[in-house]
This record gives structure tokens, C-alpha cells and sequence, in this order.
């Protein structure tokens, strides 16, 4: 069994620590809110005080925090240049490719292994052990890094090179913040044209417009028993998540030159509900914006 400082114990963090304790790990959490702290502990964790306390004498670090300012911090004040070489280190924060591939090789220069490794599932799969994570380092710190990942999740994929989980995230997300701005015009257009969203339903679901956010995550309440639109839009995951997915999205392709007209479009769609004060909805309710548009 490993020693695992664990930095980041928000509403992902912890439950992804509890099932590391739950596997028999020595798990040394650290969270800038204590009481996020004590809940780890509460559930056989064991309290750092500061985020260098939670490495001391880990074999592996494993980070969960918002944003690439709080992993670069992190990283570079109190893990690189603390921890002995070998260590392998494990970021599933969602951040940008950049930040990624910096503090990778800031790592791989100090003697440490290190993958990226950002998830989707959400809360509910955080819990029940079932992310997925998307994973960019080599072969090597991926290897070491599976058995680790498969505690906490259920598919875990090599992407390719450091900062790949990132790009592979990023990437998959703008096809979903796309794919539910298309579901919501579509289906208010139906209600338009006097056609029964049911009906569109059952044809487009088999047809060639069946997409994951139409037939698993139905803006429209009444066709698909788990998604959000039938309680209220109550998250799920939230239009400020997708928003930041999105404007992650954004900055990449601009990087890289990349052409994405309607990743844009879904980024400024998202932007405007969010600043509506809609962040903490679930962001198939942006159907309800576009409806009354
Ligand atoms: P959260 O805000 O609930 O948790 C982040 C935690 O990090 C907080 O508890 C905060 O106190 C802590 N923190 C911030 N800076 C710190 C520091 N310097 N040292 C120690 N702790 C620090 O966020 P979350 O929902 O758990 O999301 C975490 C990451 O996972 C984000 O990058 C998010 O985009 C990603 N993600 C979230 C979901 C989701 O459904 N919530 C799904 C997929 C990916």
C-alpha cells in the first residue's frame, strides 16, 4: 500500500481520496478550507496542515484543484524540489494544455513522473469510483499512474504525451457544449413547428442527429429519466464548468491556430448565461435562454 498526498479535497477531491483510504492507501490530505480536511479524516484520512506537510514521505501525489494558477503554485512551492526523485506525481485537475506541459517538465527535470490525468463523471462517478480519466505523460508514469486511477475511476485512457488528458478533455467537452446548444435549438424549433418533442425524440434518437447530450442528458424534462431537465436543472455539471471547459477550448485553439467557429459561438452562448446569473445551473438548462431568445 502507497502513501498518497492528496492536495485538493473539494467536491471532487474528497470522495476521489475516500476511495484511495477505502483501497487500504495512506492518504495525507490538504485543503485550503480545514473542513474539507476534517471530512477526510472522519473518513480515515490523515490531516496535513499545509499542502508540503501532505508530501512529506508520499509515494505519490495526487492533486484535484480549480484552475493551471493553482496547480502551477502548488507544484512549484510546495511538491518539485520538496519531494525525492521517483516520486510519481498525478494532476486531475481540469487546467490548460500549457500549464500542464510546463509543470510536467519542471517535474520531469527534478527526476519526477508525472501524468495529467483530468476526469469526466462528475460528482456522482467521483463517489461511486466510476470517472473517467483521460491520461497525457509516458509510458512509464502512465503505467506506474493506472493502478492508482483505476481506484478512483472505471475507464482510464492513455492520451499520448504530457498535457494530452487536457487536450483530450478540452476537445471532448467542446463537442458536448456544442452538441447541447444543438439538441436545445432543435428541439425548441420542434415546439415551434407545433412538432411533439417526443416524437422528434424518438426518431432522432435512432437517427442521424443522435447524439450522447440528446439521448443521456435530454434538455427537454419527460425523455430521458437521468438528466437534470427533470429536477429543475438542479447539476450535474454546471453552465460555469462548461464555460470554463469551453473558454479552456478557446485559448488552445487560438495557441495552436486551430479553427473552431462554433466552439466559439458555444463558448459566447455560455458566456451570456452565465453572466445572466445562470453559473450554477446545470448547462442543459441553457435551453431555457435559447427558448427565450
Ligand atoms: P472545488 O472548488 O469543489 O474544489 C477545489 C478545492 O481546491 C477546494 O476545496 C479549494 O479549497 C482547494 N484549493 C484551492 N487552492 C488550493 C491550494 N492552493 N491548496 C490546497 N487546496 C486548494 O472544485 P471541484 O468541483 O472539486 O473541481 C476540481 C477540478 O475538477 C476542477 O479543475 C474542475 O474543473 C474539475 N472537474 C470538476 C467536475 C465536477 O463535476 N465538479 C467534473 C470534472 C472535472
Amino acid at each position: 500500500m502507497a502513501t498518497i498526498g492528496f492536495i485538493g479535497l473539494g467536491n471532487m477531491g474528497l470522495p476521489m481520496a475516500r476511495n484511495l483510504v477505502k483501497a487500504g492507501h495512506r492518504v495525507q490530505g490538504f485543503d485550503m478550507a480545514d473542513a474539507q480536511v476534517q471530512a477526510l479524516v472522519a473518513d480515515g484520512g490523515v490531516e496535513a496542515d499545509t499542502a508540503a506537510g501532505a508530501v512529506d514521505g508520499a509515494d505519490v501525489v495526487v492533486t484535484m484543484l480549480p484552475a493551471g494558477e493553482h496547480v502551477r503554485t502548488v507544484y512549484g512551492e510546495s511538491v518539485i524540489g520538496r519531494v525525492p526523485a521517483g516520486t510519481l506525481l498525478i494532476d486531475c485537475s481540469t487546467i490548460d494544455v500549457e500549464s500542464a506541459r510546463a509543470v510536467a517538465a519542471d517535474a520531469v527535470a527534478a527526476g519526477l513522473e508525472m501524468v495529467d490525468a483530468p476526469v469526466s463523471g462528475g460528482i456522482a462517478g467521483a463517489a461511486a469510483g466510476t470517472l473517467t480519466f483521460m491520461v497525457g505523460g509516458p509510458d512509464a508514469a502512465f503505467a506506474r499512474a493506472e493502478p492508482f486511477l483505476q481506484v478512483m475511476g472505471k475507464t482510464i485512457v492513455h492520451a499520448g504525451g504530457a498535457g494530452n488528458g487536457q487536450a483530450a478533455k478540452i476537445c471532448n467537452n467542446m463537442i458536448l457544449g456544442i452538441s447541447m446548444i444543438a439538441v436545445s435549438e432543435a428541439f425548441t424549433m420542434a415546439e415551434k413547428l407545433g412538432l411533439d418533442t417526443a416524437r422528434l425524440f424518438a426518431i432522432s434518437s435512432k437517427a442521424s442527429g443522435q447524439c450522447w447530450a440528446m439521448t443521456n442528458y435530454c434538455p427537454v424534462p419527460g425523455l430521458v429519466e437521468a438528466a437534470p431537465s427533470n429536477r429543475d436543472f438542479k447539476p450535474g455539471f454546471t453552465a460555469s464548468m462548461m464555460l470554463k471547459d469551453l473558454t479552456l477550448a478557446e485559448d488552445a485553439a487560438e495557441a495552436v491556430h486551430a479553427a473552431t467557429p462554433l466552439g466559439r459561438e458555444a463558448a459566447r452562448l455560455y458566456r451570456d448565461y452565465v453572466e445572466s446569473g445562470h453559473g450554477a445551473i446545470d448547462f442543459s438548462g441553457i435551453i431555457q435562454m435559447l427558448r427565450e431568445a
